[in-house]
């Protein structure tokens, strides 16, 4: 997988307020690295950079060396996958949600990256609550399932990179649990950037970056970083 790195990065949505003060730090090839930190570290605002959302202000971000301002939006688009907080659905069926990751995907794709994401059990539902008719197939989905959509809809199309974000609103411990796995398997080689609101979601990251008021503050294993505590 390709290597991103991240150098030096400043960056500022309002010129008198500095989100980011220079950030390094390399996701190396097919590794996951976590960034944590309080709300409003500028955790988001570090992948919201990496999609090309924004652009850094100063400092540069590269992929296989290559500068993201370089890089075209389509191959930009093919090469990262990313699930965001907050996951608007389409309304039809979950399996609609999911192939639209790749359109050309057969059923027993769309299946089992349904399944690697946990949720092959309510592929044919329709989600609740975004203007669908509610029927005997409507189910309303919590965040953390709509997420685990976003997650099997990237598994299927597979790209080299993938940013997950995590969704910040109050997740029970099962469904934690169950992003927890989707996320070990849809990161399993590639090269994930997981931006994380909880470190129990992250333990198995390669490294974890703790972002404090725009700097990294810290970084090591999640073993370190516990033990250090
Ligand atoms: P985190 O993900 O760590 O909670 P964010 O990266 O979302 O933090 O935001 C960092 C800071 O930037 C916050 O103080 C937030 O209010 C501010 N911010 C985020 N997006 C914008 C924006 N589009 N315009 C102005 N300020 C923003
Ligand atoms: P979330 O609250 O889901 O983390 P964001 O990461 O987009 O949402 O934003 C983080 C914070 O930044 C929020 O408090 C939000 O109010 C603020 N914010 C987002 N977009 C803007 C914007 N365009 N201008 C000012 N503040 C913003």
């Amino acid at each position: 997988g390709p290597v991103v790195k991240f150098d030096d990065v400043k960056f500022h949505y309002d010129a008198d307020r500095p989100i980011l003060k220079g950030i390094s730090f390399e996701v190396p090839a097919g590794k996951t690295i976590a960034v944590v930190g309080p709300s409003g570290a500028g955790k988001s605002t570090i992948s919201r950079l990496l999609y090309r959302f924004y652009d850094v202000i100063e400092g540069k971000i590269t992929i296989d060396g290559q500068d993201l301002r370089d890089v075209t939006q389509e191959s930009l688009r093919a090469a990262i996958g990313m699930v965001p907080q907050d996951t608007v659905l389409f309304n039809d069926t979950i399996a609609y949600n999911i192939r639209y990751g790749r359109p050309g995907a057969t059923d027993e794709e769309v299946r089992k990256a349904a399944e690697l994401a946990q949720i092959g059990h309510f592929i044919e539902s329709l989600p609740k609550g975004y203007d669908t008719p509610v029927g005997e197939r409507g189910l309303k989905l919590s965040g953390g399932e709509k997420q685990r959509v976003a997650i099997a809809r990237t598994i299927l199309k597979g790209p080299p990179i993938l940013i997950l974000d995590e969704a910040t609103s109050a997740l029970d411990s099962k469904t934690e649990e169950d992003i927890k796995s989707a996320l070990d398997v849809v990161s399993a080689n590639r090269t994930t950037l997981v931006i994380a609101h909880r470190l129990s979601t992250v333990v198995n990251a390669d490294e974890i970056i703790v972002l404090r008021d725009g700097q990294i503050a810290e970084r090591g294993t999640h073993h370190r970083l516990l033990v250090k505590q």
